[in-house]
């Protein structure tokens, strides 16, 4: 398959020469960025196409702008109803070019854990924003729950799976916390996050790397509250069943194409392993 670079000037364009690829896929989204991340893990040259939206529906037009205008309705309608609580106006209107922004967002928290079963290491997050002037009602934003095959000891997978997640909702730049259900993975991640050199692992590399474009970040323990009874409570059901929120994915070959390991090494070890499933 051949593409041509892009080119900002006539001049430069008759220099150019035909790239050649291996992939070329087509559409920016979550699934795309998953396949993508996956061939190229296996050593695969992989081209994005995207004819309007990079990063896909979920970051410009679906989950967080609807997140937004949900919030912006609540604010009107305790706005509408404000004389209930004593509060008089004389009136108001709506600028709906301020409804739905990512402007909106001040910061975003990730509820993040895992748990061992039989069938490998089952791992969710829970993603809350919080919106300007600290109104805290953007959220739960995301949820994802993933099943990985590996048996290994490897505390931050699931923080790989919800660092992934961030990106492709484009929220790397805003202020993060991850609030770990998992000890070990508390641990793993603060320590990563103030000596990024330190990464052993493929999965903590890629950790490290996504820590990397993320320039507030900071790591705690999750204490009991709404988002802990809920994540508990859904990696608890995930435990015992196989729900048909079950898609497949390859999170080992993400981590070796984010963390740069060894892809040949890569696709020698998939062929043991078997696939792994998320759901979001
Ligand atoms: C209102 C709404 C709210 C949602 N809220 C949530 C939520 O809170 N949490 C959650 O987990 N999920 C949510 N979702 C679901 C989530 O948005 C989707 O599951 C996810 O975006 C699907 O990813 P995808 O890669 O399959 O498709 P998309 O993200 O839609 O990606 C497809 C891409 O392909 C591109 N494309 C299409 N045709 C072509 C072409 N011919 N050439 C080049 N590019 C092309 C499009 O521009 C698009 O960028 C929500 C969806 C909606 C509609």
């Amino acid at each position: 398959m051949k593409s041509t670079e892009s080119t900002s000037s006539a001049s430069t364009l008759t220099k150019t020469r035909p790239e050649e690829f291996d992939l070329l896929i087509l559409g920016g989204g979550t699934g795309s960025t998953i396949a993508a991340w996956t061939f190229a893990g296996e050593g695969k040259r992989v081209a994005v196409v995207d004819r309007k939206y990079i990063g896909g529906s979920c970051p410009n037009i679906a989950c967080l702008p609807s997140k937004n205008i949900i919030h912006s309705a609540k604010v009107v309608d305790y706005f509408r109803r404000s004389e209930e609580f004593g509060i008089a106006h004389d009136g108001f209107t709506i600028e709906m070019s301020g409804v739905g922004s990512a402007d909106n967002i001040a910061a975003a928290a990730l509820t993040i854990g895992q748990q061992r079963t039989a069938r490998g290491i089952l791992g969710g997050y829970m993603l809350k924003l919080d919106a300007r002037h600290g109104a805290k009602s953007l959220n739960p934003a995301s949820e994802s729950y993933f099943l990985d095959h590996a048996h290994d000891n490897e505390p931050l997978r699931a923080t790989c799976w919800a660092l992934v997640h961030l990106c492709w909702l484009q929220l790397q730049r805003y202020s993060i916390t991850l609030y770990h259900l998992d000890r070990a993975a508390l641990v793993r991640c603060a320590a990563l996050i103030a000596q990024p050199d330190t990464a052993g692992s493929a999965v903590e590399r890629m950790a490290a790397r996504l820590f990397g474009v993320m320039p507030e970040i900071k790591a705690l323990e999750c204490v009991k509250g709404r988002f802990f009874d809920r994540a508990n409570e859904k990696l608890n059901q995930l435990t015992r069943f196989a729900t048909n929120e079950l898609v497949p994915a390859d999170l080992r070959a993400m981590a070796a194409t984010l963390s740069g390991s060894d892809a040949a090494a890569l696709s020698g070890r998939n062929q043991n392993q078997p696939e792994q499933s998320v759901s979001r």
